[in-house]
């Protein structure tokens, strides 16, 4: 289904929204409407009921046709839907988990912080306890869907005396005090939008507490766990599509009065290019499988985004190669594959840290 979508109502149509830089608002409402938004999430609670795998599919196919989509319902899932559904009461669950998880609106995570990226741990924005409120401010940074979500997840610090309580607040975006900044202008994933999120004494209800105060961390970094899986997903869905266009395009150019795919330079790129991809791709399943068992997969995860994302830049690399100098006009598509890849080892964790946590786990 999600194929057969991503074929006919994406496809025609990304290369010119890219082009602007529009974000798809029609194509993200009907994918909504497809129940998309909350796969893991129990259909009590608005969500699909899907496993890990199935939800990592999805994502691997939306990626294939346009990865700042894939991105975008990715982050929806893994970092907003997931925590909350994970960590969250019941009650919150109804308010804040099901409209999202069926579709109404997108949802964000904001924990990166102008000073705080690898070092997520090192957050500014303060929630100071007031009543039956808190009040929030600070300066929340790179929030994929920033400016087109309607809930998001904010990690920012409480402080009670000498200790600083990392939490999890859910925040709406009409809050007062609560305003988009600097949205940003990308090398990539162009279709997808990524701002700032200023707090200034924005009020949230002391209801809007994911876990306890303390949590946030712990949240943070398990949803990550989770997300990072979906970042692999998508690294699979760039290099799928790009080594279909590489084949296609190796057929169809001829030089020295033959397709330049009975070179055996040629050949071997794309040998490289489906051997690498199928080891990113078990790795993906292997991690979205032992996360469906409810089975320890930090490493497991790491180990699949950092490998995918590695993987993609190199075949999107050989398949622009292959291309020649069509493959650097915006005319064809691997041009945009080729920036939206670059994104995947600096986002969710950047392959040093990935490769820090899977020592971490070695070692310990
Ligand atoms: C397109 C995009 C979307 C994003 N979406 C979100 C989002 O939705 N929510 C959100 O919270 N954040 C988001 N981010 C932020 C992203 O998670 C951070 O950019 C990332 O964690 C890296 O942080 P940084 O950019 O501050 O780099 P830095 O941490 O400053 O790193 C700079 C360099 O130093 C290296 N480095 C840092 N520490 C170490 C170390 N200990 N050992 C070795 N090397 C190290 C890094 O690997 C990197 O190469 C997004 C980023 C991008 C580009």
């Amino acid at each position: 289904m999600v194929r057969d979508f991503a074929e006919k109502e994406i496809n025609p149509k990304i290369s010119e929204l890219e082009k602007k830089g529009e974000f798809p608002r029609d194509i993200l409402k009907k994918l909504g409407e497809l129940n998309l938004y909350g796969m893991v999430i129990p259909e009590e609670y608005g969500g699909a009921g899907l496993d890990h795998i199935s939800c990592n599919l999805v994502i691997e196919e939306l990626a294939r046709i346009c990865p700042s989509i894939a991105v975008t319902v990715s982050v929806t899932n893994s970092v907003y839907c997931y925590p909350v559904w994970k960590f969250g009461t019941d009650e919150q669950k109804q308010k804040f988990l099901l409209p999202c998880a069926r579709g109404d609106f997108l949802g964000a995570f904001a924990l990166t912080e102008p000073q705080a990226g690898s070092d997520a741990a090192n957050q500014k924005t303060k929630a100071v306890p007031d009543g039956n409120t808190y009040v929030l401010n600070g300066v929340k940074a790179w929030v994929t869907n920033g400016p087109e979500s309607g809930i998001v997840l904010v990690i920012a610090v409480v402080n009670r005396g000498e200790d600083k309580k990392i939490s999890a607040f859910i925040v709406e975006p009409g809050t007062k005090g609560f305003e988009i900044g600097t949205v940003e202008d990308k090398l990539g994933l162009r279709c997808s939008s990524t701002s700032e999120i200023v707090l200034t004494d924005c009020r949230v209800p002391k209801e809007n507490l994911l876990g306890e105060e303390g949590d946030g961390l712990k949240i943070a970094l398990h949803s990550l766990d989770a997300s990072r899986i979906g970042i692999g997903a998508q690294c699979v869905g760039i290099g799928q599509r790009a080594l279909e266009l590489a084949i296609q395009y190796a057929k169809e150019r001829e030089q020295f009065g033959r397709p330049i795919a009975k070179f055996q330079a040629i050949q071997f790129m794309l040998s490289d290019m489906a051997m690498e991809l199928e080891a990113a791709s078990m790795l993906v399943m292997r991690a979205a499988y032992l996360l469906d068992q409810d089975r320890k997969m930090t490493a497991a995860a790491s180990q699949a985004k950092l490998y995918a994302s590695e993987m993609v830049n190199r075949v999107v690399g050989m398949a622009l190669q292959i291309h020649g100098g069509v493959g650097y006009s915006k005319e064809f598509d691997i041009e945009r594959f080729y920036r939206d890849a670059r994104a995947t080892t600096i986002y969710e964790g950047t392959s040093e840290v990935q490769r820090i946590v899977i020592a971490r786990q070695l070692l310990s």
